[in-house]
């Protein structure tokens, strides 16, 4: 759309500002885009929770197109759980109608001295009283906020998790979609900024609309022919938790467990046990997979009516804490989507106070009499009812394990699984070891999705057109000495198509090649695969240099002993194995060419990616 907005809260005053050619074509959109304004508008060492942290919600330049998938917007800041750089992308219709509503992102900087929320229409913006929103969970807001402003708005916002500052609290979408990861919800929340709401009839510039006709309907044949995209249509992410535990890439028990020895009932949550409690499909924008569904359980304890629950939320609230009963667990996703808790950060920090417990590193009297045993699907309820409100243990549990292990003491550290501040996501270095890199060394500790580990598992043909050949498969998995440069190339080319606006689950089942087309036929730039790799190496390295420039070394916050096998496992699928962090780590810094101590990146190559400002803030 060409427009950014800029909202400054504490002064209550909105500017334009035209989105300049230049920068749209070095950073894509999305979080490349959120990180160069980011890096440029805001000095280093601001507090996350202060006026000074800058929050960007930014769409990319497939949001809202016919390209498949263009569904996503992206929540970028200083991290309120890390102090790193965060993001975190999110799918629905919020993105799309953003634009529709006349721009390509918004940034808010300030607080406001009450709860306000953003209304965007038809190119033109303005604040709003939200004191009769504060309180209310998101599903709550989003039915007063459409009764008020009519169905057709699209809303992001925070649930009382977020207005109670907690660490893990995310912004919500469409009362079940999520940017669940690096606590933006706190960001919010500390800006008094209960909502963005979007609603418009703009259209969306596409520079060459029959190519982008053509290339939508050839990818859709493909997909139509994918066993695999049938298999995620099917069941959505639910589908792969059986099969994960059974290899032991599902962490199990607080991620010291063997997967199909402590957690055999596994496929109680997983698959048909998940969809037979789906009552409808449903789909982002214009997306032909709709791997997402709503839920009802009828009857019970546990009855609820929600969206289904992620692999991760299944794996976070089943296998690490040992519950196999699936209703709870649509309950605990349906009660996380209203306070806008992170189900990884909520249930890694269950798991991780359930091990305390079992130790005897706290007892009844510190939960108020609640048993946090080992699969106790009840006391996990209570327990996140409690996080939501900041009440008793739950608001010792709030802020995640770090803060929870600093707050209990006793030890307890030594449980904390924790990169940097942030929880792992739900899949295991020691059976993809690539991903400890990732989680050590991505801009936003812990992530699963960034990296491209999992990408040894696709076919040859797709693994040689992006180049990734090399990124170690199958048995020769741990044979990963030497492949810094696939693991690079992997890892710049999703900050690409991360940034473009596009979910990358469709692209699993197309040709790679299909991203950059899209890209070129919305935006007339005619970007070829070397050109993406570049866009994504540029997008990695502003990351890099926001924390380098925030005093954050990666290099000095190793993930927790367990997570890469220290000491290894002694029995299933992954015994034996100690992932060699040193190994992956310095082969990654050499091929980013980023220093192998103190993780800067090197000035030539700062500069040959155009980002000339910024050694100076470095070296
Ligand atoms: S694959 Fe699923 S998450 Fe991705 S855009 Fe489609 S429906 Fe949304």
């Amino acid at each position: 759309m060409g427009r950014l907005l800029w909202v400054d809260l504490s002064e209550r005053s909105i500017q334009e500002e035209p989105l300049e050619e230049e920068v749209r074509r070095n950073f894509t959109g999305g979080y490349g885009l959120g990180a160069r304004m980011i890096y440029s508008h805001q000095k280093a060492g601001v507090d996350p929770l202060g006026p000074e942290n800058i929050l960007g919600i930014l769409t990319g330049p497939c949001s809202g197109t016919p390209a498949i998938a263009g569904s996503r917007f992206m929540v970028v800041g200083k991290s309120p759980l890390t102090a790193t750089w965060g993001d975190s992308d999110c799918g629905g219709y919020f993105g799309p109608e953003l634009k529709f509503a006349g721009f390509d992102g918004v940034f808010f900087s300030g607080i406001s001295d009450r709860p306000v929320y953003l209304l965007v229409e038809n190119g033109k913006a303005e604040l709003r009283d939200a004191s009769h929103l504060w309180g209310k969970d998101t599903t709550e807001t989003d039915e007063r906020l459409k009764a008020d402003l009519g169905k057709k708005v699209q809303i992001a916002c925070i649930g009382p998790a977020g207005e109670r500052l907690s660490l893990v609290s995310c912004v919500m979408h469409d009362r079940g979609r999520a940017a669940g990861r690096s606590g933006f919800g706190a960001l919010m929340g500390s800006k008094k900024l209960k909502a963005v709401v979007a609603r418009g009839d703009m259209k969306v510039p596409i520079a060459d609309e029959a190519r982008l006709r053509d290339l939508r309907k050839r990818y859709l044949a493909q997909l139509k022919e994918s066993e695999r995209a049938k298999l995620r249509q099917q069941y959505g992410t639910c589908a792969w938790l059986t099969g994960l535990v059974e290899v032991n890439d599902t962490p199990i028990r607080n991620w010291s467990g063997v997967g199909p020895i402590d957690f055999p009932t596994a496929e109680r949550i997983s698959d048909e046990n998940v969809i037979k409690y789906e009552v409808k499909k449903y789909a982002c924008y214009r997306c032909p997979i709709a791997c997402g569904g709503h839920m009802k359980v009828t009857t019970g304890p546990y009855a609820a009516a929600g969206h289904k629950p992620e692999y991760e939320t299944l794996a976070s609230f089943g296998a690490m804490t040992l519950n196999d009963n699936v209703e709870s667990i649509i309950k605990l996703n349906d009660l996380c989507n209203r306070a806008g808790l992170d189900t990884i950060s909520a249930g890694s920090a269950i798991a991780f106070a359930m091990e305390c417990y079992e130790k005897g590193l706290i007892t009844d009297g510190d939960t108020e009499g609640i048993e946090l045993r080992w699969g106790n699907a009840e006391a996990i309820v209570v327990m996140v009812e409690k996080m939501a409100k900041r009440e008793g243990f739950g608001d010792v549990l709030a802020d995640g394990v770090k803060v929870a292990a600093g707050r209990i003491g006793r030890g307890s550290e030594e449980f904390a699984v924790h990169c940097a501040g942030q929880e792992p996501g739900m899949h295991d270095p020691k059976y993809w070891p690539g991903l400890g890199m990732s989680y050590q060394l991505d801009a936003t500790p812990g992530r699963h999705g960034q990296g491209g580990h999992w990408m040894e598992g696709f076919p040859d043909w797709w693994k040689r057109s992006l180049g990734v050949e090399d990124i170690p498969a199958g048995p020769n998995r741990h044979d990963y000495a030497g492949k810094g440069e696939a693991f690079k190339r992997a890892a710049c080319m999703l900050h690409f198509i991360h940034s473009s606006g596009l979910c990358r689950f469709p692209w699993y089942h197309m040709d790679p090649a299909s991203m950059w087309e899209f890209v070129s036929a919305v935006t007339g730039w005619r970007i070829e695969g070397e050109e993406a790799y570049r866009i994504g190496e540029r997008i990695a390295n502003i990351r890099q240099a926001f924390n380098i420039r925030e005093g954050f070394n990666a290099l000095e916050h190793a993930i927790h002993p367990r997570v890469v096998g220290l000491p290894p496992l002694r029995e299933g699928p992954t015994s034996g194995i100690t992932v060699d962090m040193d190994i992956l780590l310095q082969d990654f810094l050499k091929a980013m060419e980023w220093d192998l101590v103190t993780g800067r990146p090197s000035r030539k190559r700062l500069i040959e990616l155009g980002l000339k400002d910024v050694p100076k803030d470095l070296w």
